[in-house]
This record gives C-alpha cells, structure tokens and sequence, in this order.
C-alpha cells in the first residue's frame, strides 16, 4: 500500500510497510545503521524543525561593524580597565570552548546516534560552533589583540583551564566503539549530551554573556555585544537540541533513568555551577558600573535551575529569583528589527522548505 507522506511542503509517496519498517528502526542509538542519511519517514520530527530554525537564523560576523569598539578598546577615557578585562577573558574562555563543544558534537554526539535527522541538525550545530569560532577571529583581528595571547589563557588561566578539563574528560572517554547495549555505557553517553547542552552550553557561557550584554546595554563593545547576541540565540536553539535529544534518549532507555544517575547529574550540574563562579571571580574581581559580581553568581545558580528541571531534574535552589530580569529581554532578538533582516528574508527564500507541518507517520 501507498501512502502520502509530507515534510514542510514536499510531499513524498512512500510503501507504507517500507515506511513503516524505517520507522521502526529509527532509535536515538542502537537504531539502524546507515550511511545513506534515509530521512523519510521523519520520527524525530522536533530535529528537522529546529534544523530549519537555525538554517533560517544564519549570520556572518563580517557583517557587524566594529569602528566603534575599535575605538573604545584604545580609549581609557570610554571603557575601564576591568570592561577591557571582561572582553580578553571572554575572547579567551569562547576562543577554546566554541572549539570544544563543535569536536563533541561531531566525534562524539553525531558519531553515536542513529537516527539521520538528528545528524542532520547534529551537522548544523557543529557547522554554528564553526561560525562562532570565526567570530572569535573577527573581533581578535578587530581589536589587535595578539593571537598567541589569546590562546596561551586557556594554559594560565586556571579558572578557564577548570572549565575545559571539566567537559573534555567526559568527552574523550566515548571516543571509541563504546557498547550502547550497556546501561553504563548508555549513562555514560547520556551524562555527555546533559554535560555539553545543559551545564556548559546552558549554563557556563551564561556568565561571560551577561557580563558582555551588560557592556553592551551601557554601549561598550556594542558590536562584539552584537556577535554574542547571535551566539546567543544560536546557544538557545543547541541547548533545546541537546534536552530534546536528552529527553528522547531516557524515554527510549529507561534503564538509565535511575535515582543515582538523576543525583549524578545534579552534582555535575553543581560542580560545573563552582566553576562557572571562579571563572566569573576572575572575569570581574571588583564590581564595575552595571556590572554587580553578585548578580551574576546567583544568576547561575537561577539559570543552572532551569536547565536541571528542562530535563525533569530537581533544582539546587529551589525558589531562587532572576536577577537580572533585562536579560530575558535582551537575549530575545526574534521581535527586533535587526540588519540582518534583509539577509535572512533572502537566505529563506532561496530555500524550497518554508511550511512548517508536522509530517503524519
Ligand atoms: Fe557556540
Ligand atoms: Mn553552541
């Protein structure tokens, strides 16, 4: 039998028991093996919508302009000592860990899973840690900061050193056939996709981005504060990936889900949380104007909360406030008319994919 399956706005008559079949096999991991990147009939109907989200977002740090930071960075009569401080540490911490999260995301979390949407937006994350990575260079060529500084701080500084140790050594372990038969191995994997989406991407890039966007609402570095708002916006869609994918693992693997491996990942979660606090002692040792040291420790803790019970996880705080309430506001760029409008309008246009239904398996 035949049936009419649709995908956006394309339509594709597929052999239902074929279809069917497929269907089946398709599984977060442990699934059918293919090269042939077989996307129909979709399962996984959340990756190819959110791979179009992201493919409609797409930016170029060519784009900003950067005359004016150019000219604070050398002015000590417009920006402090400190505000230059907090660009160079994030310049330095973003340098390595765009790098870090895009090797995981191909060698590890692309490598293991099955399904072929979920490649598919696994290879569009990885693709916009590369985007950001360029970016780095843009504002390290914009601003004369020398390279080889820039990179001997991941050796030095030791509160960005931490940081990387503490997602690499999940990393390089899955880098090899691991069994995902096995339920320790699965929590292993499992405990990487929570690690990289919920505690570093969700939770340890959120000091250095409210530190720059409160630079940027005081109208210092508003061009880098710009690229990190993009960045942003692409960090909320790679962390949505990762919870979903998260969540869909545990659905499909219950044998993971038990009281101990819920309590592991809290105290990830809280050790990546002590972390990020060092790091932001570092980045701001003494509060500047607009920029409250305090606000932004406890903002971790409110927004390391949220991404814990994203993924049915209990808080560490419950009850805990936002303290920085601008910054909702400010990592919402979606209503803003923005230079990047006209771009984007076309870059959608060009593509044949522009209804958003769910396909019907
Ligand atoms: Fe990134
Ligand atoms: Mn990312």
């Amino acid at each position: 039998m035949q049936k009419t399956y649709t995908v956006g706005s394309r339509s594709f008559v597929l052999d239902q028991t074929k279809a069917e079949e497929a269907f089946k096999a398709k599984k977060i991991i442990n699934g059918r093996e293919t090269l042939t990147f077989n996307l129909l009939p979709l399962k996984y109907n959340w990756a190819y919508e959110l791979y179009k989200t992201m493919k409609a977002n797409h930016w170029e740090p060519e784009d900003i302009i950067m005359n004016k930071d150019i000219e604070q960075w050398k002015d000590d009569g417009q920006v402090s000592e400190v505000e230059r401080w907090i660009i160079m540490m994030g310049v330095g911490y973003f340098s390595a860990a765009e790098g870090i999260v895009g090797d995981n995301i191909l060698h590890v979390i692309r490598h293991l899973v099955t399904a072929p949407e979920l490649k598919l937006v696994l290879g569009r994350h990885a693709h916009e840690e590369n985007v950001h990575a360029d970016s780095l260079l843009y504002m390290i060529s914009s601003l004369g900061i020398n390279p080889h500084e820039c990179e001997a701080m991941f050796e030095d500084i030791e509160t960005i050193v931490a940081k990387n140790e503490f997602v690499t050594r999940h990393s390089h372990a899955l880098r090899r056939d691991i069994d995902l038969t096995i339920t320790e191995n699965k929590q292993k994997f499992a405990k990487n996709v929570f690690l990289f989406g919920q505690c570093m991407e969700g939770t340890q890039f959120y000091g250095m981005f409210g530190m720059i966007l409160s630079l940027y609402r005081q109208n210092k570095f508003r061009g880098i504060g710009e690229m990190f708002r993009y960045t942003l916006r692409d960090e909320s869609n790679h962390i949505e990936l990762l919870r979903n994918l998260f969540m869909d693992l545990v659905e499909e693997n219950s044998d993971i889900w038990t009281p101990e491996f819920q309590e592991d990942l809290r105290q990830t979660m809280a050790e990546g949380i002590a972390l990020e606090k060092n790091f932001i002692e570092d980045c701001l040792p003494v509060d500047s104007i607009g920029l409250v040291k305090k606000d932004f420790l406890q903002y971790i803790d409110y927004i390391a909360d949220r991404r814990l019970e994203g993924c049915g996880l209990k808080p560490l705080n419950p009850g805990i406030t936002n303290p920085l309430p601008w910054l909702a506001e400010m990592m919402d760029i979606k209503k803003e008319q923005n230079f990047f409008e006209g771009r984007v309008t076309e870059y959608q246009k060009a593509s044949s994919l522009e209804n958003d239904d769910d396909d019907d398996l």
